[in-house]
């Protein structure tokens, strides 16, 4: 033990010398470092953790302080109150860094699917740091890491039909957000039938939904809400949720905060986030056009962006492209309310089950061509000019 304390007390002065005069610097052995971190201390601590899982008692017996006790008990009871299943935690390897004479980083591999929810489970690699040689927790996660969040701190959990919405705390809003994911499913039944539910999952803030999502900080800053893979995999069977921003979407008005979560809702039970090469004027102009089907306000207002964009710079020239809709590109508003509209020529021209089956053919790998053909009998040129007419029509121009 004495020696452990030594030879990490030498390579912190050496790190620090070596931060003032790189010449000075040796780099340590890769012994030294092996003598802080026990792999088998560490892998024995993940077990625990992972058969333990139901025990809050008995996970905050693994935290080195107080803190960690308090989120591991958190992390058990998040588990339990999620209904998580498939939780499986391994140590991997350590990631270097050590921090005291006997605490150092690791990674630890975790699966956990949603019971009654999702299809298959997630997979993350996540960072813990350990403590007392391996036999404790010191804490989860690290910066710039993508961090589930049920692993982050204490969540309340809201279940009601067809969804179950989970909040960092304080949950403040979290009836409000499970009022809205309700309804949000009931209003996909309609056109799209089926029993899939929604998991929503509401982060403290901005940066925490980044955090949650493994994305660049700011990334989904100025968007309400995403529907995304949970562990980032695109492979089929997938868990995807909707992940709430906090700071966009509690200050929208009821009807908005609808919209945006039925919205959410559609591209979550239909798997859309999973599919590759679906052109995103359908894929956005469905949901839109599913959490607007209900709204009772004139199309002034829910299509205002677009109809003032036209208004100025007459209609586009083509369907809007994926690149349009970048989350942090200007105009985004309007971009939406065009391939709504898209969707909405295509209800008026061939009725909602060609738009559904349209829909659901693309997503399935069709042509978007070919379905449109076959669903609506119609060419995309004609498409692309009924669409037109109708922005124009819309803003009082001249096509
Ligand atoms: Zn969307």
């Amino acid at each position: 033990m004495t020696r452990r304390v030594l030879l990490t007390a030498l390579l912190t002065a050496g790190l620090l010398t070596g931060a003032c005069s790189p010449d000075e610097y040796v780099a340590p052995p890769p012994t030294q470092r092996t003598e802080v971190a026990d792999p088998a201390v560490a892998a024995e601590t993940v077990a625990a953790l992972q058969d333990d899982i139901d025990d809050p008692g008995a996970l905050a017996r693994l935290g080195a302080d107080d803190d960690a006790a308090q989120l591991l008990a958190a992390v058990s009871r998040n588990a339990t109150g999620l209904r998580l299943s498939d939780v499986t935690l391994r140590y991997i390897t350590e990631t270097g860094r050590t921090s005291g004479a006997d605490a150092w980083d690791g990674l630890v591999a975790v699966t956990w699917r949603v019971e009654g929810f999702d299809e298959a489970s997630a997979r993350a690699e996540v960072p813990v740091s350990f403590a007392d040689g391996g036999s404790r927790i010191a804490g989860i996660g690290a910066d710039g890491a993508r961090l589930p969040l049920w692993l982050t701190g204490p969540l309340v959990v809201r279940r009601v039909p067809g969804a179950v919405v989970a909040a960092a705390e304080p949950a403040g809003e979290i009836d409000r957000y499970a009022r809205l994911a309700r309804r949000a499913v009931a209003a996909t039944r309609p056109l799209l039938g089926g029993r899939a539910g929604v998991v929503v999952e509401v982060p403290a803030d901005a940066a925490a939904v980044d955090r949650t999502l493994g994305v660049q900080p700011g990334q989904y800053s100025a968007i309400a809400a995403v529907t995304a893979p949970v562990d980032g995999s695109q492979a089929p069977g997938s868990p995807v949720h909707v992940f709430v921003n906090r700071t966009v979407f509690d200050a929208l008005d009821p009807t908005a905060a609808q919209v945006v979560m039925t919205h959410e809702a559609v591209h979550a039970v239909t798997g859309a986030a999973l599919v590759q090469g679906a052109p995103l004027w359908l894929v956005e102009g469905f949901a839109d056009y599913v959490a607007l089907r209900d709204v009772d306000l004139p199309v002034s207002r829910t299509a205002a962006q677009v109809i003032k964009q036209v208004k100025r710079g007459g209609v586009p020239a083509a369907l809007p492209a994926d690149t349009d809709f970048d989350p942090t590109a200007t105009h985004l508003g309007a971009v939406y309310e065009a391939a709504w509209q898209v969707c909405v020529v295509i209800v008026e021209h061939g009725g909602e089950g060609a738009l559904v089956a349209l829909y659901r053919r693309v997503l399935g790998g069709a042509d978007v061509a070919t379905a449109l053909r076959a669903e609506a009998g119609w060419t995309e040129a004609e498409l692309t000019a009924a669409w037109q007419a109708r922005l124009a029509l819309l803003a009082g121009v001249q096509k």
